[in-house]
């Protein structure tokens, strides 16, 4: 299969060859000026939708409202739109009207300067209406046009611009700054979908801690996350805690996360989120039940960020058990086994990873864990489940509830080597769930 560069140039080329004006557009070009690889290619055009579907086999119109069509090229998929531009924001989140325009009409409707440029792959030649090329290199995020108006347009810039620094590394330029914080309040307006998209952008990027302190810092925190804004001030016991409040710790965990999922991203913003409302000052400071209250509260701002049931399930299941990892040395080996292989054991130990790192730094339970891990690794072949419910059946007992726990009694038998054979687990069986009429050998 050629290359996802490769399709552009051909989607450009075939457009050109049908008489048109035809560019790459926005974060491909600002990647490219970067040294970065595309993760796709965005093309603009001056033929109509229309005209663009007669000049592909398999085109869709996927925004027929704005222009857009999908076209496939070299096995890859394309989004071409019709040069446009928007008639003017009424509700701070989408166009009253759109109409189609010039080239640089539509680059000058784009959010920042840094996604504002257009090139042309057959002559090599970049366009830059707005300056754009100057910011990249300055690495400065600068709306095209007065900040002010451009935010109060589409509230979610607010957002994207705060992504884009912590995923480009990138500054926000002074007035722009401003502008998001005084805005900050507006973003409530956008749709929590579209609040999620860029917040999981922003939590897997390298920058995430930096993307999370700007967000604290526009005030744009309070009101997405308004639970991770109140970890702020939390004091903790400086003897398990040297490095300072609860939010501190969040932000430098956020910082030891090596490629991370969405989940483990947003999992290890929050696995701390049930400490405030759980402090009490006994002895000395204390979050008893912090995890499970945490756990509660990650299921509610899941909710209300429409995350998918699954995606919630394993943000859940990590707040919840965060604390668990740190007891399973001390615990029953099949126990301890059972934890670590289930599918999402590594999410697990990475969150205690950079819990620990992000504060009293002792890696020693998770370098254990890591080891126990590999060994189960190596032994899993021998895993083969050794009996199943119709063996049960076959054994005279009951069915019923029970032969779940007499199934995971087996489990945990063998894992911890005590069976590895049919025979042996049927004898196991025998010996302690000794119920019902014997059957005949297999
Ligand atoms: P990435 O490389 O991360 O995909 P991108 O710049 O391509 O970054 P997209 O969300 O794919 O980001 O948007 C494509 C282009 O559309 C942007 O470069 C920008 O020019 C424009 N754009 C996207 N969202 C907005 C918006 N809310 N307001 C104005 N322009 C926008
Ligand atoms: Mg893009």
């Amino acid at each position: 299969m050629s290359t996802l560069r490769e399709g552009a140039v051909e989607v450009v080329r075939r457009l050109r060859a049908g008489g048109f004006a035809a560019f790459w557009v926005g974060g491909c070009v600002r990647d490219l000026e970067m040294g970065r690889e595309p993760h796709d290619y965005d093309i603009v055009t001056d033929a109509r939708p229309e005209q663009v579907a007669s000049l592909f086999d398999d085109a869709v119109a996927v925004g027929a409202e704005f222009g857009v069509v999908a076209v496939s090229s070299h096995g890859h998929q394309y989004e071409v739109a019709t040069f446009r531009t928007e008639g003017p924001y009424l509700d701070g989140r989408r166009p009253s009207s759109v109409r189609f325009a010039t080239a640089e009409d539509d680059v000058r409707r784009r959010d920042f300067t840094i996604n504002g440029l257009l090139h042309d792959p057959l002559s090599g030649q970049t366009i830059d209406h707005v300056d754009g090329r100057q910011d990249i290199k300055r690495r400065i995020i600068r709306t095209i046009g007065p900040p002010q108006e451009r935010f109060a347009e589409d509230y979610l810039r607010l957002l994207r611009a705060v992504r884009l620094a912590a995923e480009l590394d990138f500054t926000i330029e002074p007035q722009a700054f401003r502008a998001i914080t005084a805005l900050a309040p507006s973003i409530a307006r956008v749709s929590a979908e579209r609040i999620r998209d860029e917040l999981f952008r922003l939590l897997v990027a390298p920058g995430r801690s930096k993307g999370v302190q700007l967000l604290d810092e526009s005030g744009l925190l309070k009101v997405i996350l308004p639970e991770v804004a109140a970890m702020k001030g939390v004091e903790q016991p400086p003897e398990f805690h040297p490095e300072g409040d609860v939010f501190v710790h969040t932000v430098l965990a956020l910082g030891h996360l090596r490629n991370s999922s969405p989940e483990l991203a947003l999992a290890t913003l929050l696995h701390d989120v049930g400490k405030p409302p759980t402090m009490t000052r006994e002895d000395r400071i204390r979050f008893n039940n912090h995890d499970e209250v945490g756990a509660q509260m990650a299921e509610s701002i899941c909710r209300r960020l429409r995350c998918s049931n699954e995606q919630m399930d394993r943000v859940v299941s990590l707040v919840r058990n965060h604390l668990r990892i740190k007891d399973l040395p001390k615990m029953r080996p099949a126990k301890a086994a059972r934890f670590l292989l289930q599918p999402d054991a590594a999410d697990h130990l990475e969150l205690h990873r950079v819990d620990c790192l992000a504060s009293h730094g002792d890696l020693s339970v998770w370098e254990w864990a890591v080891k126990a891990q590999q060994e189960l690794a190596a032994t899993k072949p021998l895993q083969a489940r050794l009996l199943s419910g119709d063996d049960l059946i076959e054994l005279g007992l009951p069915p019923g509830p029970k032969f779940k726990e007499i199934l995971e009694y087996v489990e945990d038998a063998q894992l911890e080597g005590q069976v590895s054979s049919h025979e042996e687990a049927v004898a196991l069986v025998r010996r302690v769930f000794p119920t019902g009429p014997r059957s005949g050998p297999r």
